[in-house]
């Protein structure tokens, strides 16, 4: 039996000030709305009210959960496909320019179908990869021929095993939040570094957008992070944020999407130009882009 929950405290960092922020609407699955709270001690964001990991799957169970199903239907689905093959490159220049390493024991949490461990063995890593969602290792197998272990692995892999730790936009979606941080924390080499892309409430676009920001994509997320929570959370289980950095694509995409769910279809070139309104507001201050990747050290 799946139960709903209703926090009465901050998911993050346990306070009880917490307090309505807004409402969200499920564009993509259920059409059903959800309230977002605010932790005022540490100002994260949380979806109340949500199923509790046994109840979630019916919410992922749509074709337009791309990064599911690798569908490539429709103009912004494409766009997807596009700045993902792209957002591949940096992140593996990321990572290398991070940690001086260009090869190394990668792990990726929350592989999807496997795109980024099977771009990275190619470039040479000793990549593996971990995902919840059976559907999506079978497709990791079918389309990249990556074997993808199940999420429960997580706690059986052995200590101080991997360089580097990575989780691209998936710490939103994780129900066992600090059970991941201290996982994860485990797993990492002591001069390892971890890698956590998750989205900024507190960017431009987030604050244009309010309740129709697509990064909201509740329930599916169920914390909304601030630079200031991920600092909090890190330093609650032993970790330093080291640097923190912008993505630049995903204010693109995220600014599509958001038109679409405001104007109840999407108006490409508004979308555009608010994308690159975004982008260059981030030139200005870097942690108010749409997504950002937290590097972070033991
Ligand atoms: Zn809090």
């Amino acid at each position: 039996m799946s139960s709903i929950i209703s926090y009465t405290a901050c998911p993050v960092c346990g306070s009880s000030a917490i307090h309505y922020a807004l409402k969200a609407v499920d564009h993509t699955v259920s059409g059903e709305s959800f309230d977002i709270l605010q932790c005022a001690n540490c100002s994260v964001r949380f979806t109340q009210d949500i199923p509790d990991s046994s109840g979630i799957g019916r919410y992922y169970r749509s074709e337009a959960y791309i990064s599911h199903t690798n569908t490539r239907k429709g103009i912004v689905n494409n766009l997807y496909h596009l700045a993902r093959r792209f957002t591949r490159g940096s992140k593996k220049k990321l990572i290398r320019r991070t940690t001086g390493l260009s090869k190394g024991d990668l792990l990726d949490i929350g592989a999807g179908t496997g795109a980024f461990v099977h771009y990275m063995q190619g470039a040479g890593w000793n990549a593996a990869g971990l995902e919840p969602d059976a559907e999506a290792i079978k497709n990791a197998a079918a389309l990249f021929n990556v074997t993808l272990k199940p999420s429960a692995s997580l706690f059986e892999l052995p200590s101080e095993r991997f360089d580097v730790i990575t989780l691209w936009h998936v710490l939103e979606h994780v129900h066992s939040l600090h059970d991941y941080m201290e996982q994860i924390k485990r797993l990492c080499r002591p001069d390892g570094r971890i890698f956590i892309a998750v989205p900024n409430y507190t960017s431009y676009d987030a604050k244009k957008y309010g309740g129709d920001w697509a990064a909201y994509d509740v329930p599916r997320h169920l914390y909304h992070f601030s630079p200031a929570s991920m600092e909090i959370l890190t330093e609650k289980h032993g970790l330093t944020i080291k640097r923190i950095q912008p993505m630049w694509l995903d204010s693109f995409y995220v600014s599509l999407l958001s038109e679409k769910y405001k104007h109840g279809r999407g108006n490409i070139l508004r979308g555009l130009w608010n994308g690159l309104v975004s982008d260059n507001h981030i030139f200005y201050n870097s942690r108010r882009a749409s997504s950002l990747i937290y590097i972070i050290s033991r």
